[in-house]
């Protein structure tokens, strides 16, 4: 059995169990998934081990160990007294449910709900909630590895959505903005996705709101100045974005809105889908976990 089928049978297997059966197959996701400890520092410090404190080389010794089975070294920097390993400043940094971690990502990557993950694998539905959130910040904080910054004559597509901001998730103490927020699906010849995102409109009557059409208009000013050829729009259409942006859009109906603050992160976790549904579903877990470093 090759390892993409494994993972799909634990995946099953794990909706499945309860107990001691359901904490052995989390354990078994981690053993068969997992980053080694030399992938993580490779990725976070190709060359030397950098400080996360005062970000410098050169004043780093190793300092014992991070962990009870002594695999995981521990690094003092003698610079700025700071001591780390090469779970800090990742998404392994301080979870007592590490391994959920790898089956919970499987699962984002599927589309499975909040309330669902954290049933299938007996974690608490706030421990889901901020887990998502925390790995959608590492999503945004490593963006320029997965989407590429397009130029105006290279975009062949895009497509733009207006949204109106919503109450929800917001602080009490907070009014909702009275903007408007307009995300920009663009994509080349080569598949590349690229997202801006602008908040500037007045809120429009509700009626007027534009979700997932080409060409907006915002405050008179046309958004979509990006201008292609007639013959590259008869060739290449809008499929791919309009695509991306429907799925945007149909999840963020799903969610009845997210907050203005959420926005950008949902929309880049949704042009990081896109790129990685080429690959087969280890390299999409492991291209996944890459990012959350
Ligand atoms: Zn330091």
């Amino acid at each position: 059995m090759n390892e993409s089928s494994t993972l799909d049978t634990l995946m099953k297997m794990l909706m499945k169990s309860t107990g001691d059966r359901k904490k052995h197959i989390i354990n078994e996701f981690e053993q068969k998934f997992q980053l080694h400890l030399t992938q993580i520092r490779d990725r976070k410090n190709p060359s030397h081990i950098i400080c996360p404190g005062c970000q410098q080389h050169g004043h780093v010794i190793l300092y014992g160990y991070a962990n009870r089975g002594k695999t995981r070294h521990r690094f003092h920097c003698k610079k700025c007294e700071r001591h780390f390993n090469d779970h800090t400043d990742t998404i392994f940094h301080n979870k007592k449910l590490r391994n959920h971690l790898y089956p919970f990502l499987e699962m984002m990557l599927n589309g499975i709900s909040i309330r669902k993950t954290a049933t299938d694998l007996g974690i608490s539905p706030t421990t889901a909630h901020t887990w998502r959130h925390a790995i959608l910040r590492y999503i945004e904080k490593n963006k320029e590895t997965f989407i590429e910054i397009l130029s105006n004559e290279e975009i062949i597509e895009s497509s733009t959505s207006e949204f109106k901001p919503s109450r929800k998730g917001l602080p009490r103490h907070l009014d909702i903005p009275s903007n408007t927020q307009v995300l920009q699906f663009q994509c080349n010849r080569q598949k590349q996705f690229y997202l801006t995102y602008l908040s500037e409109g007045a809120i429009k009557p509700k009626n007027q709101l534009i979700k997932g059409k080409m060409s907006v208009e915002l405050a008179g000013t046309p958004i979509n100045t990006l201008q292609t050829s007639s013959a590259d729009r008869l060739l290449h259409h809008s499929r791919h974005v309009t695509e991306l942006n429907q799925q945007f859009a149909d999840a963020y109906q799903r969610m009845r809105g997210v907050a203005q603050p959420y926005l950008l992160k949902y929309a880049l976790w949704y042009c990081l889908c896109a790129k990685l549904s080429g690959l087969n579903p280890k390299e999409r877990l492991h291209s996944l976990l890459l990012l959350c470093l």
